[in-house]
């Protein structure tokens, strides 16, 4: 008899689940900014340098972590979101599967600085390749800082294949963007190599949306509003005369999570039959909620997929009620010689 199985060592285990979930700086702002509105932020800061590569800091006055959570949230499955699988059928928060940070700390050098309101002091905690460095009491305020340098420090494939600066910071300013029109009251701010990219005070929707993409967009946007058993539905498409020639500003959040769905931007696409010139892609911006009983959001690491228990009724439901608004604000086709 011969054994040859054996438990993978946690930093072993960690750096394969870290390849799941950080493909690049962006997932890592991703998962950030979710930690930190889950933990009720009001206010978001996000320095990066050299796109992410060198360092990614984010900073909120959400409601801290203990001594002791400081340093368990860094284990793999460890979250205080969920706590039995049925859970996952009730989830409010964006996180639930307490991978993110293990992942991050498994390839990457972090320091967080965390404190509860009613500590007199913090704690700040260093680890390096999974391993704690140092934990120490620390003057910081209420909240978490966390500094996530030199990623993929540990595996040279993956920083090689990282692209150039600028493609970086393309897809870490579509992760910033996606989360802070999903959270419009909550205040963020984006500074690249001591630049200040984006200073978002906390808002409206369609303000939120204005200070993202520019005075012009507002009156670009035509309001969309539904009640359903099934769905509730707010936000904007732009009108036609505004689509692009490239797939941009086009966004689905459910339950104040964006994702991506082929399917349900048919069903907007449908809506804008006969509006649009050929090979032009209308912008959008729509929320969905749902009960959460009726999504499964556990398809993708990344959870920017989903599953929705009737797809066909939330097709129907989204065209139609796209169309009504269009409609009412009495949009006119585009013809070609209006160009
Ligand atoms: P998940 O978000 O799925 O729970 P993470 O690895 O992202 O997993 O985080 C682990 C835990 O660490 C969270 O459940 C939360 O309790 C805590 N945590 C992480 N980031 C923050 C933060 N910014 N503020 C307060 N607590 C945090
Ligand atoms: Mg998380």
């Amino acid at each position: 008899m011969n054994d040859v199985i054996h438990l993978l060592p946690d930093h072993v285990a960690n750096q394969i689940a870290a390849g799941e979930v950080v493909q690049r700086p962006a997932s890592v702002i991703k998962e950030l900014l979710e930690n930190a509105i889950d933990a009720r932020a009001n206010s978001i800061k996000v320095i990066i340098k050299e796109a992410g590569k060198i360092l990614i800091q984010v900073i909120d006055d959400g409601a801290g972590m203990s001594l002791t959570d400081a340093r368990l949230c860094f284990e793999r499955h460890a979250t205080s979101k969920i706590s039995a699988a049925e859970d996952l059928f009730s989830l409010k928060t964006k996180g639930f599967r307490g991978e993110a940070l293990a992942s991050i700390a498994a390839i990457a050098h972090v320091e967080l600085k965390t404190r509860q309101e009613g500590d007199e002091v913090g704690t700040c905690i260093k680890i390096e390749g999974s391993e704690v460095v140092s934990q120490e009491p620390v003057v910081t305020p209420v909240g978490t800082s966390i500094c996530v340098k030199n990623l993929f420090y540990n595996i040279p494939a993956r920083r090689n294949f990282l692209k150039s600066d600028a493609v970086e910071t393309r897809h870490i300013i579509d992760e910033f963007q996606r989360v802070a029109l999903a959270h419009p009251t909550i205040q963020f701010s984006l500074f690249h190599n001591g630049s200040e990219i984006f200073q978002l005070p906390g808002t409206n929707y369609r303000q939120r949306i204005v200070n993202i993409f520019g005075g012009k967009t507002n009156e670009k946007l035509v309001p969309v509003e539904e009640d359903t058993e099934i769905v509730k539905i707010h936000g904007f498409v732009g009108k036609p005369e505004f689509a692009k020639r490239s797939r941009g500003e086009q966004f689905f959040f459910v339950n104040d999570r964006f994702i991506k769905s082929p399917y349900l931007n048919h069903a907007v696409v449908a809506a804008f039959e006969g509006l649009l010139k050929d090979k032009a892609y209308p912008s959008y911006f729509l929320y969905l909620d749902v009960d959460p009983k009726s999504i499964d959001i556990n398809i993708h690491p990344t959870k920017t997929e989903i599953k929705f228990d009737d797809e066909h009724a939330l097709y129907s439901i989204l065209r139609s009620s796209i169309k009504h608004s269009l409609g009412q604000f009495n949009v006119a086709p585009v013809l070609d010689f209006e160009r």
